[in-house]
């Protein structure tokens, strides 16, 4: 047996994958795994993962190496990933408990008989006793290749997701120890990355580490007003008929926006904990398999969807930190083609979020972390700098800086002093614009908020002193700007000394401020006592004029934007390319082909042909077999499944 060479995996890409080029670290990852290598692979969603160990099972088997094994938590997946596979000629099987133990058994034979080359298995099922029998019948065959563990964060109890399960795994490398292993995440943190090196004994292992930049994303975040009507509104001016995803924080709330979003004629579907689990799963194939489909989902809803084409990721409610909103974000643009994550945020985000933590059972310091995560978010969402190089700060990855650098984990929060700043110098890196996030692409107006963030810290000072009692932010506010309502008089409070000092500020504007108050813990939200605001032990430095609070301007999210996009009529068909009349005619009858095919296989669509692949069809209007050589995404399995059909249906447009 050889080592194989850097041509051998290139001629896999080729040839089976249909792609010309490996992306990012995929070709030197891929090289060190096919020549037996341990791997930690740490690559962002939608950064390539599976080619990095599909491609070394293949060279390795065709090496004599025998079977790969891929440890994956995903279930509902493997269905797909294996579909996938025998799309592409590669001889594949999952074994789970989606299978009948007659079925099971035919795969256990097939991977005995050394007739498969990726097995998909859940952890539970490679760890029982009975699997790992067979498993030492191949392995003194010599005929046991690979152990890819996807999802490796799992394994850690510090990750979000943590398996018991995938603890067990242990048993892999004691019983196997000169079997190859590889473990691949997209979880940056450096607590689970060290879990993961420990647990699988992978400190010997050469580590990956990618970029976790995701250029094709364009981050939005807009203050909320009604935000139903305006995520109606972004889905009509940016993504009419594009699949999407659209996140809510409660069961109740999801069901009315995916009802607004039918009633709008979108192709709108909820899906939560509290639906049947018919239902759900019905959802969710309808999303895989159908185009354009729009789910409406609590955070229930993501885990292992893998749809390469969602076209924008939407947040109606602001998640806790930020591992969730850049993973929830990170679902959207998988194929490398622009992508939005969009969120809508305001003062009751920030109110909500806080009370959740104040009212968990847990422990004051796990609260403190807890808290520490969310104003991080906050940061975010507050900022007027770019989004980007925040969002990646905040994994110890610093654009603009050094474009080699990769990611350092850590979780220093001290740059993210949300619009806040204690007049220190802003680093470098804050400066770099990446032109694609709102903060970069339109800049917004800045405002020095310092003097009424003090005249609002008084007047509930003053309050509270002259009535012993806290009010809520409708009558703080109404007292700044002299509002002299029935409660204001009732209470006495156009007597105080701040009615009216804040007359000179709109209602938008005090909001913002005391968004900011409260991200920062300036103010607190009494959630026991009809949330009431209060002041805390950090409205003194903000009293004293010690912290300077910047703010964004508030313009209308939805007056400056220009209209719809010339020919977006709600017939028009989107290409992910430019193309003529002609190639949209050909791309739309490609598009309708391929839902035939897909769902004669009972497979997505994107399993047969990615669009990006489908509009290069069109484009090239090919009259011949030749013509097909070189689009990326055709391996020649699919050559030989499908150009005929291609060439017939594009030539009788
Ligand atoms: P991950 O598991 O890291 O989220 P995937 O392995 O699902 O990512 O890959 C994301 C998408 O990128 C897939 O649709 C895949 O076909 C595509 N892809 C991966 N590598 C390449 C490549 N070298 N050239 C073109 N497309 C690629
Ligand atoms: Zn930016």
């Amino acid at each position: 047996m050889f080592a194989t060479s850097s041509q051998t995996c290139h001629a896999i890409l080729e040839e089976v994958f249909g792609y010309a080029q490996f992306r990012g670290p995929q070709q030197d990852i891929i090289e060190h795994v096919a020549n037996g290598g341990d791997a930690l692979v740490l690559m962002p969603t939608g950064g390539g993962k599976s080619l990095c160990y599909q491609i070394p099972a293949i060279a390795r088997q065709r090496a004599g190496w025998g079977v790969t094994l891929v440890i994956s938590p995903l279930i509902a997946l493997m269905h797909d990933q294996v579909g996938a596979l025998h799309e592409a000629g590669v001889s594949a099987a999952f074994l789970n408990s989606t299978l009948s133990a007659d079925a099971a058994y035919q795969v256990e034979q097939r991977m005995l008989r050394g007739d498969i080359t990726l097995l998909y298995a859940a952890p539970e099922r490679v760890t029982s006793s009975r699997f790992l029998a067979q498993l030492d019948s191949l392995f003194e065959r010599g005929q046991l290749s690979l152990f890819a563990i996807d999802e490796a964060h799992c394994v850690s109890q510090w990750g979000h997701d943590f398996r018991p399960e995938y603890r067990a795994l242990t048993v892999l490398h004691e019983r196997f120890p000169t079997v190859p292993r590889m473990a691949l995440t997209a979880t940056a943190d450096a607590l689970t990355q060290s879990d993961i090196l420990e647990r699988l004994q992978l400190e010997g292992a050469r580590a990956f580490v990618s970029s976790f930049d995701r250029p094709n994303i364009r981050y939005t975040i807009v203050e909320k007003r009604d935000s139903i009507q305006q995520l109606l509104r972004f889905i009509e001016r940016e993504h009419e008929g594009d699949a999407g995803i659209v996140y809510c924080q409660s069961r109740r709330k999801v069901e009315d926006v995916a009802q607004t979003l039918v009633e709008a004629g979108i192709n709108a579907l909820p899906y939560h904990a509290g639906l049947d689990s018919r239902m759900r799963q019905d959802h969710q194939d309808r999303f895989l398999r159908e185009e354009g489909v729009v789910m409406v989902a609590t955070i229930a809803f993501g885990m292992g969807i893998d749809k390469p084409d969602v076209r924008f990721v939407a947040h109606l409610d602001m998640p806790k930190n930020i591992e969730g909103y850049y993973q929830e974000t990170g679902r959207a643009g998988r194929d490398g083609l622009p992508a939005y994550a969009w969120m809508a945020y305001g003062l009751q985000d920030v109110v909500n979020q806080r009370r959740m933590i104040d009212e968990s059972p847990a422990g004051e310091e796990f609260k403190q972390g807890l808290r520490g995560k969310l104003d991080a978010l906050l940061g975010l969402a507050e900022a007027t700098d770019c989004r980007r190089v925040r969002l990646l700060a905040y994994f110890g990855e610093h654009l603009g800086h050094d474009p080699q650098a990769t990611a350092e984990p850590s979780q220093d929060m001290s740059t993210f002093q949300a619009g806040v700043e204690s007049t220190a110098a802003k680093p470098a890196a804050a400066r770099y614009r990446c032109m694609n996030c709102d903060n970069c692409l339109n800049p917004p107006e800045v405002w020095d908020g310092t003097d009424a963030a003090r005249k609002l810290l008084s007047t509930i000072y003053r309050i509270q002193q002259s009535s012993g009692m806290s009010f809520g932010a409708g009558h703080v506010m109404d007292i700044l700007r002299g509002k002299a309502t029935e409660k204001v008089i009732q209470h006495g409070h156009t007597e105080l000394s701040t009615f009216g000092i804040g007359s000179d500020f709109s209602e938008v504007q005090l909001r913002g401020v005391l968004r900011q108050l409260i991200a920062i813990g300036a103010v607190s939200v009494d959630a026991q006592a009809f949330n009431t605001l209060q002041l805390t032990e950090q409205s003194r430095a903000v009293l004293r004029g010690e912290v300077q609070v910047q703010l964004r301007e508030s313009v209308s999210a939805l007056s400056s934007r220009k209209g719809k996009r010339a020919g977006a009529g709600s017939a028009a068909i989107k290409a992910p390319i430019a193309l003529d009349g002609e190639g949209l005619v050909r791309y739309a009858a490609l598009k309708a082909w391929r839902g035939e095919v897909a769902r004669e296989h009972n497979l997505p669509a994107y399993v047969i042909f990615h669009d990006s692949t489908l509009a290069a069809i069109a484009k090239r209007a090919p009259q011949t077999l030749g013509d097909l050589q070189g689009i990326s995404g055709i391996g020649s399995k699919k050559l030989e499944a499908y150009a005929q059909e291609v060439l017939r249906v594009v030539s009788i447009r």
